[in-house]
């Protein structure tokens, strides 16, 4: 862990530039003249907004900017970093397995079967495995499969679910709130007819997906959704809703996709189905499945599976030059070495329940309308909105100018979360009570300018 766990002006080794700039605004000049707005997402350039935001180093609960300054960091790039920054066990796994042998690209490796079998006992609907580097390929891979199984084209979505940013499913993952129940492609230069076979229902609505399933059964190929969606914070499921996509999509054979992608091994080892009771017939996880290693995988049914195996004559194909990468596997082993027993998942989650709760507390306090929603080791302050959020139409209207201005005083105080008032904190194990107290003890001053 690193010494400082404070804000700017604490002590680091950046060295600034001679001409009085930060060196992060050397950089960030640097960048926005070859990278499009300077950073490599758009997601990533809203940090901007706080400022010349350029990190070169992470430890722990912390991250330090190229000048030295260290944050407590609750963006872990996105969630990936369940277990904190460059765990030991997870980086010299890493290491070791890459001074075996970087790239082979024939037959099969004991690591990828290593982590295959653990993704199998684990996950309770994963008979077969398949790795890719991202979440987006997961997903992406999963639908391919859904259609060849089916011999079906549409897919069926929810507003407010992100699935990546590939065009079967970039749709109306935040609608503006005039294009709610509409398709909303999220990107320019999306493939119409791609979106047009992508149906959009709100999520939550048991009644609203089993009408659209049965309607389009005869050219539907899947239905996808984050069980718990926490693109835009976090919406808790019905059971009654899980239940019935189970039901529907089972009776016409239309395989249910689970995207766990930010869930499966940040909220529980076996992942959130096998706390909401309802499993899918594929899944597809990444982010914490790595610490922060570009790994991730589609996994379900062996039979929808089965049609991965094929070759470019037959079958689905299923392809990467970097597909179940030794430094991806070998961090994926070890993450989930160390996340097993369940000590980590607990403390993540009576970790989470106080920030939950401190915060709430705090927003009661200082008389702001607002909401702190979340689950385990996630949480996201919501303003201007009350009551538990059920749908994407119950957070659309959010206070945004209020979050950015809560942001920044955090940020000017030693806390880094992304600006983006749908996004959300994430805990790791090397979060604790003093990372907690100094996070509501300067969440009481910023909320009071607010
Ligand atoms: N699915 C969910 C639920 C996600 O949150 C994300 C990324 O944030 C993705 C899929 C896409 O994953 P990746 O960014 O690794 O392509």
């Amino acid at each position: 862990m690193s010494d400082e766990p404070r804000g700017p002006g604490s002590a680091g080794t950046g060295e600034p530039p001679d001409d009085g700039r930060s060196a992060a605004g050397e950089i960030v000049e640097r960048a926005r003249s070859v990278v499009p707005g300077g950073a490599q997402t758009g997601l990533r350039a809203q940090a901007f907004d706080l400022g010349d935001v350029a990190f070169e180093a992470a430890d722990g609960a912390t991250i330090r900017t190229v000048d030295g300054e260290t944050y407590t960091d609750y963006h872990l790039g996105f969630g990936p970093v369940v277990l904190g920054h460059n765990d030991e066990r997870v980086d010299r796994a890493v290491r070791e397995e890459l001074d075996r042998g970087v790239l082979y690209g024939a037959g099969t490796t004991p690591l990828e079967v290593d982590v295959a079998e653990r993704l199998v006992d684990r996950l309770p609907s994963v008979e077969r495995v398949n790795f890719c580097n991202s979440g987006t390929e997961a997903t992406y891979h999963a639908i391919r499969l859904a259609r060849a199984h089916t011999g079906n084209r549409k897919v069926l979505k929810f507003e407010g679910c992100y699935h990546g940013w590939h065009d079967y499913v970039d749709v109306s993952v935040y609608p503006p709130a005039d294009r709610l129940g509409e398709r909303h492609p999220e990107s320019e230069g999306m493939l119409p007819e791609a979106v047009a076979a992508t149906l959009v229902e709100p999520f939550n609505d048991a009644d609203a997906a089993a009408a659209t399933i049965r309607e389009h059964a005869d050219d539907l190929a899947a239905v996808i959704l984050e069980p718990i969606p926490h693109s835009v914070g976090c919406l808790h499921p019905r059971e009654s809703f899980l239940r019935t996509l189970r039901e529907v999509t089972e009776s016409h054979d239309i395989p249910l996709v689970f995207d766990e992608v930010i869930t499966a091994f940040r909220h529980a080892p076996n992942g959130v189905q096998s706390e909401l009771g309802v499993t899918p017939d594929l899944t597809c996880v990444a982010k914490a499945l790595g610490n922060g290693y570009p790994v991730a995988a589609v996994g379900g049914r062996e039979d929808v599976m089965a049609r991965a195996g094929g070759d470019h004559e037959s079958g689905v194909v299923v392809s990467g030059t970097y597909s179940g990468h030794p430094s991806g596997l070998a961090a994926a082993r070890a993450t989930l070495d160390v996340l097993d027993g369940g000590e980590i998942h607990d403390h993540l989650t009576e970790l989470g329940d106080r920030y939950r709760e401190g915060l709430a507390d705090l927003l009661d306090d200082h008389g702001i309308e607002g909401r702190v929603v979340g689950h385990r080791s996630i949480f996201a302050p919501q303003f201007g909105v009350t009551g538990e959020p059920r749908s994407y139409a119950d957070v659309v209207g959010l206070d945004g100018e209020r979050f950015r201005a809560f942001a920044q005083g955090m940020f000017d105080r030693g806390h880094f979360f992304t600006p983006n008032p749908y996004k959300r904190h994430h805990l790791s194990a090397a979060h604790d009570e003093a990372t907690l107290e100094q996070y509501l003890d300067d969440a009481d001053e910023v909320l009071a300018e607010l």
